[in-house]
């Protein structure tokens, strides 16, 4: 498990995520909502060691820090964080050039350091997560001549490849087709039930984050201000409070 407490951070002297806490355990899927410019993004890089922060912890708990002790984030190397944290980011560039199997790849890198050795297991673990993207057929196709939502996926199948215990997702759902959509929601329930990964997930449709996941965050205005079950966070009453217009979660 993945535990945030207290993150503080923002963009030069503006503060943008206040006094966060929150958490992915292993096994579970943690949705993370909230308005438009609420701080999702940012807690989440945060989260990911891709923004510092002036204030808090982040601390790998049980299975993903090995031998069952806590770890503290910060005393683990770039390369040892990313063989237990992989995050699919909001902007997804399109490197020219490479193709879908190279960029795939590039999930395999913390796995490849000259201490480690070669990395035997990399090729498997590049076509499983070709195949359960559903992009096996690409993978020869330049990047930059692919769809957004292929693309998408790609990012994704990288993420894969990395084959942490951790993963943290920013709007996955973006750019894919109501058939992907479906298909990538199960895949995350699939990872967590089946591998144990902790997934924690930025979405917008609450009534998919709804039925994806076991615990849900609300942010609103870089504060968290509901954490829990879907049940519990979810309600009418706190979601036009958080959104402004009346929402109901089936
Ligand atoms: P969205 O749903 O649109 O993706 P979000 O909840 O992910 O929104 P963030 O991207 O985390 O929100 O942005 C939170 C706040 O930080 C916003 O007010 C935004 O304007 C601000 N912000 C984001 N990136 C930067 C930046 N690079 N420099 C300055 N301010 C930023
Ligand atoms: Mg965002």
């Amino acid at each position: 498990a993945l535990t945030a407490s207290g993150l503080t951070l923002g963009y030069g002297p503006l503060t943008v995520v206040h006094d966060a806490d929150l958490s992915v355990g292993a096994g579970r899927v943690r949705a993370l909502v909230g308005p438009n410019g609420s701080g999702k993004s940012t807690l989440l890089r945060a989260m990911a060691r891709l923004h510092a922060t002036t204030a808090g912890s982040l601390r790998l708990v049980g299975a993903d820090a090995d031998g069952g002790s806590d770890i503290d984030c910060a005393a683990l190397s770039a390369r040892e964080f990313a063989t237990r944290l992989a995050m699919l980011t909001q902007q997804r560039p399109t490197p020219a050039g490479m193709s879908v199997r190279e960029v795939v790849a590039l999930g395999r890198h913390p796995h490849r350091s000259r201490f480690l050795g070669t990395d035997a297991h990399g090729p498997a673990a590049i076509e499983r997560a070709l195949h359960l993207t559903g992009i096996a057929d690409l993978a020869d196709r330049k990047v930059d001549e692919l769809s957004g939502g292929q693309t998408q996926r790609v990012w994704l199948a990288s993420c894969l490849a990395q084959e942490t215990g951790v993963l943290l997702l920013d709007e996955p759902t973006n750019h894919l087709d109501l058939r992907y959509q479906s298909e990538l929601l199960d895949l995350i329930r699939d990872l967590a039930d089946d591998h144990g990964v902790a997934v924690g997930v930025v979405l917008h449709d609450l009534n998919q984050a709804a039925a994806v996941a076991d615990d849900v965050t609300l942010l609103v205005d870089g504060r968290v201000v509901a954490s829990g079950t879907p049940a519990a966070v979810l309600t009418e009453a706190r979601l036009s409070a958080a959104y402004g217009v009346g929402i109901e979660v089936r």
